[in-house]
């Protein structure tokens, strides 16, 4: 078929609105247009879709698109729609949610020839009917979008897709297009060896983000780290990746209760409120999304500044997609991710109730993972090293490891072992075997093949095994060894590492970082005792004396008590932290958002001024505030309070007793959140009761205290009602 550039070009303008083609978008489809297969791996927003869409439109005969997500094909399809707008036969849809009638539809529009590109499921792809329908027609080809998921190495393995060789070859035979935005070249190989397109024209873009930053941390109280990293970069965008539903309700809240805007995201919300709190995020009524990965298929905001993996992914397929989502305008954003081999043997224990095999690809993929996560080589390099590409530089300059380079020491020794070790074996092992044995550990594997008893066992025995396998993942950025593609992550001696073994010139190698990775789950203990010991004093006693004099002087002029105004706890932050914004002074203990901006403007006014005057570096640092009571609960009865229902009930819906709930009420009021209890006041409690409680607070007490209330006055009132009015008191007056 003869097109040329020109033509090409004209359609791309026409059809697509486009003057030029987008990295190797007319090289694929001239291709394609030459009959030729092709392999393209081209990340994320590179233009695939082009890549078939426009030469369906110009070839003869129809197009047959595979790709795996129904809400994927119908927005393709109305895009091409909109093209011409007097057919729109032009591009259709085959898949589980069409009826009848519109099933025949696409029938008469395929027979009679209007139609250039079907989108199909892969399993519509099996039916008999489609299958004797396509017979009849013209194809011009085959695009396989989303190929990595034919392959089990790939981060979204689709059985079906294993059939689509066998439907080509049933139906007529034509070119085939695969195309991936993550493919290891292990994938690579399962794709062109399942779609028998070994001879494919391969197209590969570089997959380097260099506008994207990298970083791992431990993590050691990520929760606090998150919320000081997203208040240093107030109104950006992000995304905060968690795996499991649970913790990402829990993150919303807590990042909520601290004052930032962020609402969840995951498949257990319904579809409303998913669809609701997803354009929130995208119209920029909320900052931050916190999501499982079920979040960012498709989704294409592009001013995302900071991607957040609170958990380690499963792979560095899924962390590449993820962290992908950062910076598609080209501006600079942050990645970043908290590690902790906990995390990864929680990983694992779950990974135990799958099939053997895929627990062995799934452990596979979750040591690349721990190997990125725990190198001190430059990450990106990491990056592109595991999807099969070579970044020339050693150090990049925006990453962490390159940003603070750890020091590197002469590895020539160290390297030659490795490859005498690899070389003495039969047969090729993985990397933890091979660090095991030349460590001189021993485990059930080492035994059963005997290295326990080999000469060069325990060679290196002054290292441990997690140096060993450094070594060894620093051997393969160097490509003095390989890894084998087809029994994946069995390692080999390249040419180049048989020069480097008899001629060895000086590497520089760098040993793995240490991790401590105490989840923050685990220490509320030390987080309490820490605010504990703020807590005590220990603020600036100048600063101090200076809030408390501000604090007398507008109790008498709003005629108020002292502590209605800030509370001791709050004037003693205040004398720590020194805060000048009134978000900060909102971190203080019991300052609310109302009382901030209530009682705030004075004290911010003199600490700013006193912070200016003597030259103070203030704490970076801010007490996080935490969810008084289980965030659902917590949710619940606010929502409950707003819709008027009384305790009892509200009691007898979470099963608590009444005690418990207004314990839970006063943790909820002593943030700073007010909650309306009068309706239910006014029920059981008598009016003068509650006028002269409550005059107690306003007039007489010396703080908020309950105990002291309770001294004063019982037995004439009895406990509940003056907690309740306490309640009504914190939330009108003291908030
Ligand atoms: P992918 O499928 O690779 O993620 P898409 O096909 O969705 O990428 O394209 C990503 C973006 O690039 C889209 O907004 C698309 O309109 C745009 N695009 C594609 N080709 C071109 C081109 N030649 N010139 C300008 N923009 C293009
Ligand atoms: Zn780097």
């Amino acid at each position: 078929m003869e097109i040329d550039s020109a033509l090409l070009h004209s359609k791309l303008k026409t059809f697509f609105g486009y003057d030029a083609f987008k990295g190797d978008q007319e090289a694929i489809i001239r291709n394609l247009i030459e009959g030729k297969d092709a392999f393209v791996l081209m990340p994320t927003g590179g233009g695939k879709s082009l890549c078939f869409q426009l030469p369906a439109l110009v070839m003869p005969g129809t197009a047959i698109v595979i790709s795996p997500l129904i809400a994927l094909m119908k927005n393709q399809v109305d895009v091409i729609r909109g093209f011409e707008e007097k057919t729109i036969g032009i591009a259709h849809f085959l898949n589980s949610s069409l009826g009848k009638a519109q099933i025949q539809e696409v029938r008469q529009d395929l027979l009679s020839g209007v139609t250039k590109l079907l989108y199909v499921a892969p399993e519509s792809l099996t039916k008999e009917e489609n299958i004797d329908l396509l017979k009849e027609i013209k194809i011009s080809f085959y695009a396989v979008d989303e190929a990595h998921c034919i392959s089990e190495w790939g981060h979204d393995f689709r059985p079906e897709y294993r059939r689509i060789r066998d439907m080509i070859q049933t139906i007529g035979k034509a070119p085939v297009i695969a195309l991936t935005a993550t493919a290891t070249p292990k994938v690579q190989s399962d794709i062109q060896k399942n779609l028998g397109i070994m001879d494919a024209t391969v197209f590969k873009s570089s997959f380097n983000r260099p506008n994207l930053y990298y970083e791992v941390r431990d993590k050691v109280d990520a929760e606090k780290d998150i919320i000081r990293y997203i208040k240093q970069h107030p109104g950006k965008s992000g995304i905060i990746y968690c795996l499991s539903r649970k913790k990402v309700e829990e993150t919303a809240s807590l990042l909520s209760i601290n004052g930032i805007k962020a609402l969840p995201y995951h498949a257990g919300l319904d579809a409303k409120t998913r669809a609701e709190n997803q354009d929130r995020f995208l119209m920029e009524d909320v900052d931050v999304i916190v999501a499982t990965i079920a979040f960012g298929m498709g989704i294409d905001k592009p001013d995302v500044r900071f991607v957040i993996h609170y958990d380690i992914p499963k792979s560095i397929e899924g962390y590449y997609q993820e962290t992908g989502r950062a910076g598609r305008d080209g501006e600079a954003a942050d990645c970043i991710t908290y590690y902790s081999y906990k995390d990864i043997q929680k990983l694992e224990k779950f990974m135990l109730g799958k099939p053997i095999s895929e627990q062995e690809i799934g452990r596979q993929l979750l040591m690349e993972t721990v190997a990125y996560a725990e190198t001190s080589q430059c990450r990106r390099k990491m990056l592109l090293n595991y999807f099969g590409e070579d970044y020339p530089k050693d150090n990049c300059g925006v990453c962490d490891n390159c940003v603070n380079p750890k020091p590197t020491f002469d590895g020539r020794k160290e390297m030659c072992l490795a490859i005498r070790l690899i070389k003495s074996l039969p047969e090729h092992f993985k990397i933890e075997h091979l660090a095991m044995v030349l460590s001189g550990r021993s485990n059930a594997m080492v035994k059963s093949y005997k290295h326990d008893t080999l000469p060069l066992f325990g060679e290196g025995k002054d290292h441990s095994d997690r140096f060993w396998s450094a070594v060894i993942h620093q051997g393969l950025l160097l490509h003095l060894l390989g890894k084998e593609i087809e029994s994946y992550g069995l390692i080999y001696v390249t040419e180049k590492g048989e020069e480097f073994y008899s001629n060895p010139w000086e590497i520089r190698l760098v040993e793995d970082r240490v991790f401590v990775g105490k989840d923050s789950d685990d220490d509320d203990d030390d987080a309490a005792s820490d605010k504990a010991a703020m807590r005590g004093g220990g603020g600036d006693p100048v600063l101090l004396s200076m809030l408390k004099n501000l604090r007398k002087d507008m109790s008498k002029r709003l005629n108020l008590q002292p502590w209605i105004i800030f509370g001791d706890p709050a004037l003693e932050d205040m004398s720590i932290l020194y805060p000048i914004t009134f978000n900060e002074l909102h971190s203080c203990q019991g300052v609310g958002e109302g009382k901030a901006r209530k009682y705030g403007k004075e004290f911010i006014e003199l600490i700013k001024a006193y912070v200016e005057e003597n030259d103070i570096t203030r704490p970076a640092e801010f007490v996080v505030k935490s969810a008084p009571t289980k965030s659902a609960d917590k949710i619940f009865i606010i929502q409950s309070v707003d819709r008027k229902l009384s305790l009892e009930d509200i009691a007898d819906a979470r099963s608590m007793d009444m005690d418990k709930l207004i314990e839970d009420i006063e943790g909820i009021v002593s943030t700073g959140t007010k909650l309306d209890l009068n309706y239910y006041i006014r029920q059981v409690i008598d009016d003068d009761i509650v006028e002269e409680i409550f005059d107690y607070f306003k007039n007489e007490a010396s703080s908020d205290s309950l105990e002291e209330a309770r001294a004063a006055l019982e037995p004439d009132y009895d406990e509940l009602e003056i907690r309740l009015v306490r309640i009504k008191f914190l939330c009108e007056v003291a908030s």
